[in-house]
């Protein structure tokens, strides 16, 4: 790790974090934030019903992704650029901030307009001239692991963003490839307690794409809310098996909703600062 010395990400002492504060909303340590939607928007009424749903639920963030980087070609790419629209309705319905991928750097300046919080996956974690982009702007971005990177790589990667000036970065652990084949991708549960003896920075933990399955999504989330993690990111959708894409480890709303009831539990037996659920 000899080359994470006297870098920007790096944890210079036990008391040294960085809490993002988004129109109240912390991300960080001592807060536990969770973003939830579906794995790509689809269309306006399925947007805003899901997202109605998940602010009722506690998420503070909506995932609402218009990109999606999928392994096939011929399986659906996302609804596109004009689904900016779509974020600024978003916007107007609910009070939750609204979190997006970000393929390429022809799409920063729109998508920077309307979104809260920019996403780079995992695909692009090793895309350095994305990462420098983000990395002039003033919004917070959250950085995905790439399946093969080792904690050094992935935070080299993140040093792309804060060299240039932007020290908000949250970085999402959401699963390495290794030999298993029944789940997605193998959930490196230890990469939240070794990042946060690394850094400074928020980590938070993807629980749908790390297990690729619905059944695990909930064991994954309380895993990383005992590990230490800042937050998660989950993929929820009101008809799964409907889903043009990922139905398969997205949960239903009710299912978000009990997941959300046991986090909160277990977020104010923690201590954590910032879990409110809005539920009655
Ligand atoms: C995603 O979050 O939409 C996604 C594709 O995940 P990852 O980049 O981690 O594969
Ligand atoms: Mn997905």
């Amino acid at each position: 790790m000899n080359r994470l010395l006297e870098t920007k990400v790096q944890k210079l002492n036990s008391e040294h974090y960085t809490v993002i504060d988004l129109n109240d909303v912390h991300i960080g340590e001592g807060h536990f934030t969770v973003i939830a939607g579906p794995c790509a928007l689809e269309s306006e009424e399925l947007a805003v019903k899901t997202a109605k749903a998940v602010e009722h639920s506690g998420a503070k963030v909506f995932r609402c992704s218009l990109f999606k980087p999928r392994t096939s070609p011929y399986t659906y790419q996302g609804y596109g650029i004009d689904g900016v629209q779509l974020l600024k309705t978003l916007h107007a319905e609910t009070n939750l901030l609204l979190e997006t991928e970000i393929l390429s750097t022809d799409h920063l300046e729109a998508l920077a307009s309307e979104a809260d919080i920019l996403r780079i996956g995992s695909r692009n974690m090793d895309n350095y001239e994305l990462l420098k982009a983000v990395g002039k702007i003033n919004k917070p971005v959250i950085l995905k692991r790439n399946m093969s990177a080792t904690f050094e790589e992935f935070l080299l990667a993140a040093e792309y963003i804060l060299s240039v000036g932007n020290e908000k970065v949250i970085l999402c652990e959401r699963g390495i490839r290794t030999f298993e084949t029944y789940t997605r991708n193998t959930l490196d549960i230890l990469a939240v307690p070794a990042l946060k003896e690394l850094t400074h920075l928020p980590v938070i933990v993807d629980p749908s794409h790390s297990t690729g399955k619905r059944s695990l999504v909930a064991a994954a989330s309380k895993a990383a809310l005992a590990a230490g993690a800042d937050g998660l990111m989950i993929e929820v959708h009101p008809e799964p098996h409907r889903s043009y894409s990922d139905g398969q480890q997205s949960l239903d709303l009710l299912e978000f909703e009990k997941l959300m009831k046991e986090l909160s539990e277990m977020a104010n037996l923690l201590g954590k600062k910032s879990f409110s659920t809005v539920l009655n």
